[in-house]
């Protein structure tokens, strides 16, 4: 039997694998995926990572009887399908794990409209007054969902316990939800918090840019809790500056893979110290903004979830190595073979 190996690995991740796959031997790396650390890494057939461990054609080629990866979150994005599938690599995530993102979504949209974040960091400078705290309410306000899958679809559900109205656009949208579809363009126009809950793909990449901003009513907020790059960056910090944004509470940021120190080691390849970390963080301007609430992409990260995420994982490696896959989102075409 080969060799199962686990990057960040966590106890818990561990013992299920430990039980689903007893005859494997488990090698754990405590930190980010560092192929170069694997001592025999011809004996890896099982790849597990996390959102914060890309995976590339090199770091494939390095395991060359790799067989599955499979990754402990919903997206992908940070691993190379089409890498994979040319090297014969089934990629696997978890595709639901319970209502923790959306949840998120909704704590975000409350602490922009209150003005948790700044509130609070007044509180911690002695000032206690309240002038420039004054909030909003959800009850009454338009919904924008972009993306109406699993997260989309409970954010819906939530807000409109708040009373709010909830549009939404999905190229594929939910037949029985209980929601309005409307074009991109009609969402941006109308709504006054705009939740994205879509995958990072190339179709989706930078879909909300300086024409979109520009279409949006002066004031709205919005949460992302999706992947970094489906906003464009540039676009935002100048929408921002313009107020037609009022507020945006991000657990994404486009190019956070390299905010790790461990990452922009190999990526500077050299060994950065703190100043190298800062640099980044800087120069991504959205971090240090006023009206920004930026969290370390944690909406997933729950005790319930992450509970959920393990034991997925390990029955993603079971099922594949049993023949029947579960969770695969990309695989390997094999020709059946006819008589
Ligand atoms: P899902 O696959 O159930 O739903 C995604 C939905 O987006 C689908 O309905 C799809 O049709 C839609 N979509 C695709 N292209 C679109 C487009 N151009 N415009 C609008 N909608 C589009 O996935 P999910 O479980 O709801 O997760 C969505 C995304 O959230 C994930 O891909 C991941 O990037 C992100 N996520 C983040 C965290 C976190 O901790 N921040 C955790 C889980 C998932």
């Amino acid at each position: 039997m080969g060799a199962i190996f686990v990057s960040e690995t966590d106890p818990t991740l561990e013992d299920f694998i430990e039980t689903a796959l007893p005859n494997y031997k488990l090698i754990c790396q405590p930190g980010l995926l560092d192929v170069a650390t694997i001592k025999s890494p011809e004996e890896i057939e099982g790849l597990c990572v996390t959102v914060r461990s890309p995976v590339n054609g090199a770091d494939m080629d390095a395991m060359p009887n790799l067989k599955i990866i499979t990754t402990g979150s919903t997206g992908f994005d940070h691993i190379d399908v089409k890498e994979a599938v040319a090297r014969d690599i089934t990629v696997c995530n978890v595709a639901r794990y319970g209502p923790a993102v959306a949840e998120f979504n909704i704590a975000q949209m409350l602490a922009l409209t209150r003005k948790v974040h700044t509130a609070y960091m007044q509180t911690l400078q002695n000032d206690f007054t309240i002038s420039g705290l004054k909030g909003r309410n959800l009850s009454g306000k338009v919904l924008g969902i972009i993306g109406t899958g699993n997260i989309g679809l409970h954010v819906g559900k939530l807000a409109k316990a708040f009373g709010m109205l909830v549009i939404a656009t999905d190229p594929y949208p939910m037949p029985d939800a209980d929601l309005e579809y409307v074009t991109l363009d009609e969402l941006v126009r109308r709504s006054e918090i705009i939740a994205i809950c879509c995958p990072l793909l190339l179709e989706t990449h930078h879909m909300i840019g300086r024409a979109e901003f520009e279409k949006m009513r002066h004031g709205v907020l919005i949460v992302n809790t999706s992947r970094g790059a489906v906003m464009d960056t540039q676009a935002l910090v100048w929408a921002l500056d313009q107020g037609i944004v009022a507020g945006a509470a991000l657990d994404v940021l486009e190019g956070e893979v390299l905010l790790p120190s461990a990452r922009l080691t190999s990526v500077l390849g050299g060994a950065p110290g703190q100043d190298d970390v800062k640099t980044i963080a800087e120069d991504l301007t959205l971090i240090r903004h006023p009206r920004v609430l930026v969290t370390p992409h944690i909406a997933f990260f729950t005790v319930d979830s992450i509970d959920a995420i393990w034991r997925q994982t390990a029955e993603n490696l079971k099922t594949y190595f049993e023949g029947n896959p579960t969770n695969a989102v990309a695989a390997p075409i094999r020709q059946s073979v006819q008589p």
